[in-house]
């Protein structure tokens, strides 16, 4: 693949100009991408809008786990595990370099909600439901074994642990990476593109107008059906297309706090019961850090930056120091934070943590097609249900089209064509081995080749073009690689978009973002032909966005 790069937004709005497409979708986070990804590996013609940059939604904003939904074993929605279960395996596949096996402790204490039986037979049928392979199945450990796994936690009344296997995901880069396929597969994906209108031929959506919020100019762009893949904002789009009736979103929001190792040096991963019983909370360790979350709490804020209050921040250090004691974390040790909202259906008389985290399609009258809810661990067989509908509706109304069968299942995104995960170790190694043979740094190549998988042999054709950068901009041969590749091949087109979603710098190493701000700035003016002032209205806002990640608001 080549040309998904913001250089080339203006070409690719006119050729969207010039024919009648199958499908638009609007929304560039997890769904919208599985879709995108599902349609386009089918033939068809597909364009995709996304009105900030790919992923600056919530599918940038979770706790990052691919997983198989133990929580709602315990709300006994049992289909919901074996389908999630299944689907955790597949997302892994097809994707070993933005997914990682990470084993999960649960702490078991006397008079907890979780007992040393119903643990058992929960992680067995857990095991079972999910598929879970031979050497991945739940252990039951003692409470020796627990605390040596983890000596930080609370000790009084600790009776065991479970020890299970979760996957460890980047949701910014799995987003990109199935972005990546389906512009592979003859999608046309662009950020910065809001739907400002959607427009109406007897009544039926037949396009949309779309603003590029780069240039400001608009498009009408036709299509035979229009896919609302917009998570939160799923009921704004049923507003303009004034079918927001029946079911409608509940908005719920999710804070999670970044500390430094130093200050959490948590080895093992945890998952357990927040001190008021009301949710379950995750502390995970991520490189050099610790992430902690969540929250669960209603939200009709600001959509865009949702971001941590006061309430939040002591609910969360409560909830640490009491599973973590000796630690005594207080607001100064969190290093950020980000906060992500979830699209829920609205269920009358249920609290937040009891809503379903099911998915649900709404077809509005004018045939918008709108999906809502869901899990990022369950987005291809999401995306998949939606474009069979979609086909099922277009056969219904006589609508032609050319569909080919696939099974996305055997797809693998952008970068995972590794052979399956058990070669993902051998392709690091073999990564090393030729970079090396080039003269590239040994842990430069095996980071690379870690977070982009087979594409790494693309970053490093860049080499030569990024030689003069080193000096010239300071910046770090892997950086400077990675930013080259997210200019030419990932549609980077602010300081942001590289430093919190390419790279997620700003989240989980934000001394280095700060540190590389200039050097982006001055790298994407001299590549992308800012002005001397979009130069600096950018660096205004990636020191907004800065701030935000610690703020309360
Ligand atoms: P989004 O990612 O929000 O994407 C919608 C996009 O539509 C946005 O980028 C928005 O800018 C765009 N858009 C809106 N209006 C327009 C318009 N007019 N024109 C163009 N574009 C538009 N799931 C898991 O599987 N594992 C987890 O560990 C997990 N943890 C979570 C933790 C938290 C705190 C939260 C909130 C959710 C979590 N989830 C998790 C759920 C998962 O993250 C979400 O279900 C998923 O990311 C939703 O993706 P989406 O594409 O539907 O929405």
């Amino acid at each position: 693949m080549s040309g998904f790069s913001a250089r080339n937004r203006q070409m690719m709005f006119e050729q969207l100009t010039e024919k009648k497409l199958d499908i638009i979708v609007i929304g560039g986070g997890i769904t919208g991408a599985g879709i995108a990804l599902d349609a386009s590996a089918r033939g068809l013609n597909i364009a995709l809008f996304e009105m900030q940059d790919f992923a600056s939604g919530t599918s940038s904003r979770s706790t990052k786990l691919i997983h198989g939904g133990l929580r709602y074993l315990k709300q006994l929605e049992v289909k919901v595990v074996a389908e999630v279960g299944r689907e955790r395996a597949i997302v892994y596949e097809n994707g070993p370099h933005v997914t990682t096996p990470e084993w999960m402790l649960l702490p078991l204490y006397k008079a907890g909600t979780f007992g040393k039986w119903s643990t058992t037979i929960g992680l067995f049928v857990y095991d079972f439901l999910a598929k879970v392979k031979k050497h991945e199945r739940k252990k039951m450990l003692t409470k020796e074994q627990t605390l040596a796994l983890e000596p930080l936690l609370k000790s009084d009344h600790l009776i065991g642990g479970g020890y299970y296997v979760e996957y460890k995901t980047d949701d910014a880069r799995l987003t990109i990476e199935v972005i990546k396929k389906a512009v592979e597969k003859s999608a046309i994906a662009l950020n910065y593109a809001k739907v400002i209108e959607l427009l109406y031929e007897q009544g039926k959506v037949v396009g949309v107008k779309v603003e590029d919020s780069l240039t400001d100019k608009q498009y009408c762009i036709y299509a035979k059906k229009v896919i609302n893949a917009t998570g939160p904002w799923v009921d704004d789009i049923r507003e303009l297309d004034q079918s927001k009736r029946g079911k409608t979103l509940r908005l719920t929001k999710g804070v999670h706090l970044v500390f430094d190792q130093s200050r959490f040096p948590l080895k093992q991963a945890i998952y357990f019961d927040a001190p008021d019983g009301r949710r379950m909370c995750f502390a995970i360790p991520r490189g050099n850090k610790t992430y902690f979350g969540t929250t669960d709490t209603n939200y009709d804020g600001d959509k865009i930056h949702p971001k941590m209050t006061k309430e939040d921040e002591h609910y969360l250090l409560n909830a640490v120091n009491y599973i973590f004691p000796s630690l005594k974390l207080s607001t100064d040790d969190i290093e950020s934070s980000y906060a992500g909202l979830r699209p829920l259906i609205h269920q009358e008389g249920k609290n937040p943590s009891e809503l379903s985290r099911k998915d649900e399609v709404f077809i509005s009258a004018s045939g918008l097609i709108s999906i809502a809810g869901g899990k990022l661990t369950g987005y291809r067989k999401m995306a998949e249900d939606v474009v069979n509908q979609t086909l099922a509706i277009m056969r219904k109304e006589n609508i032609p089209v050319d569909v080919v069968d696939v099974n996305t299942k055997l797809i693998p995104i952008s970068g995972g064509d590794i052979g399956g995960s058990d070669k993902f170790e051998q392709h690091v190694q073999a990564a090393v081995h030729y970079g090396v043979n080039i003269g590239i740094n040994k842990h430069v190549v095996e980071s690379l080749a870690r977070k982009y998988g087979t594409n790494y042999v693309k970053l490093l054709k860049y080499v030569d073009s990024i030689k003069g950068w080193l000096s010239a901009y300071q910046i770090d041969i892997e950086s400077a690689l990675m930013l080259k590749y997210g200019i030419e091949e990932e549609m980077v087109a602010t300081v942001e978009d590289f430093l919190l979603r390419r790279t997620g710098y700003m989240l989980f190493d934000i001394e280095k973002a700060k540190q590389l701000k200039y050097s982006v700035a001055y790298i994407l003016a001299e590549q992308l032909d800012w002005s001397e002032d979009q130069k600096q209205r950018q660096l205004d806002e990636f020191n907004k966005r800065i701030e935000d990640v610690k703020a309360i608001s």
